[in-house]
């Protein structure tokens, strides 16, 4: 039997990239479509020669044309990390909006499974907690957070209209903070931040008095998850994330820890509509797909800066 083919938009990207990966070694042929914004080749490069793999430079706002037979779409493609969204605010929104709707026509025209890629952000700052799917959120629309949060809020209106309307088969994961090899030094993100400050012995830059939370997610188990909702049968989103809270001050704490530096914690000011609390209920992951994470943080982390250390004395 002919393997199945899937399309992963973003493909270039740190979550694109470990589903690139996933999807080979699950015996798929898989079409990388990324405009390396933010993305990367590098991210990519290992798959380079592999007959299973291709890559097509292409942003995905504007119309693409691919031959042959697509079972799956993955739409992964957006600026990602606070600091990104800054810089990109119009890319990011048409990305959501514009992008999601070519993946859309794309998935409809070729009768494929389409997954989107949405957020914890639809939450905004929570006054759920922890978050629930059947929580709307408390987005600020005009904020500077806004060009994200409400392009992936339209970007999952426009996947259920596509579902009930043209019948599409689709799927909505809403991705919590997530963290591994491939991340940006320079995202911006809490994690890079922190372990590139401290192996290069800078103080630890926390916004805030720190007292805000998240919870961390290891790669492997969120691309783990996605597979599994793809596999699924439920149309409505589903939270995959790590349910481990702490504050971004034990998490620095964390760091300078694990890493070993003298460098200590300085206070900058908290950004606008920065979300106080944020913590996956992942009941619906764990009963619908059966899965739920297996790597703790200080494995994780580990591991992580292991890859920051090696990506630190290539510079
Ligand atoms: N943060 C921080 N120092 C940094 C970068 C981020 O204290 O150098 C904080 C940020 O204000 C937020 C949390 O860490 O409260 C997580 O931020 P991140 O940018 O990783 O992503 P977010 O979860 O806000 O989307």
């Amino acid at each position: 039997m002919s393997k199945s083919n899937v399309v992963i938009t973003g493909g270039a990207g740190f979550l694109g990239s470990h589903l690139c990966d996933k999807f080979i070694s699950e015996g798929f042929k898989v079409i990388c479509v990324d405009n390396l914004i933010t993305g990367n080749v590098n991210n990519i490069s290992h798959l380079a020669g592999n007959e299973d793999f291709s890559f097509i430079k292409h942003d995905i706002t504007n119309y693409i044309f691919l031959p042959g037979r697509i079972d799956y779409i993955l739409h992964f493609a957006s600026p990602a990390s606070p600091i990104d969204y800054l810089k990109l605010p119009i890319q990011t929104l048409k990305v959501g909006s514009l992008g999601t709707h070519k993946v859309l026509g794309l998935a409809k025209e070729k009768g494929a499974r389409m997954l989107l890629a949405s957020t914890s952000e639809v939450y905004g700052d929570p006054d759920v907690h922890p978050q629930k799917e059947d929580y709307w959120g408390n987005v600020n629309p005009i904020g500077p957070r806004g060009v994200y949060d409400e392009a992936k809020r339209f970007a999952e209106a426009i996947t259920m209209a596509y579902h009930r309307y043209h019948r599409l088969d689709t799927r909505i994961v809403r991705i919590f903070n997530t963290y591994g090899p491939r991340m940006r030094l320079d995202d911006g993100r809490a994690l890079p931040a922190f372990v590139g400050q401290a192996l290069r012995g800078e103080d630890l830059t926390v916004f805030g008095d720190g007292s805000q939370t998240r919870s961390f997610c290891y790669v492997s188990d969120l691309v783990d998850g996605i597979f599994k909702l793809l596999m699924s049968d439920e149309v409505e989103p589903v939270n995959i994330g790590n349910p481990a809270e702490i504050t971004i001050k034990q998490f620095a704490e964390e760091v300078i820890k694990l890493t070993g530096t003298k460098s200590k914690i300085c206070y900058k000011p908290l950004p606008v509509d920065d979300p106080k609390v944020r913590q996956p209920d992942i009941s619906k992951a764990r009963s619908l797909l059966g899965w739920s994470p297996k790597v703790g943080r200080e494995d994780g982390l580990k591991i992580t800066i292991d890859y920051f250390k090696k990506s630190l004395n290539r510079d």
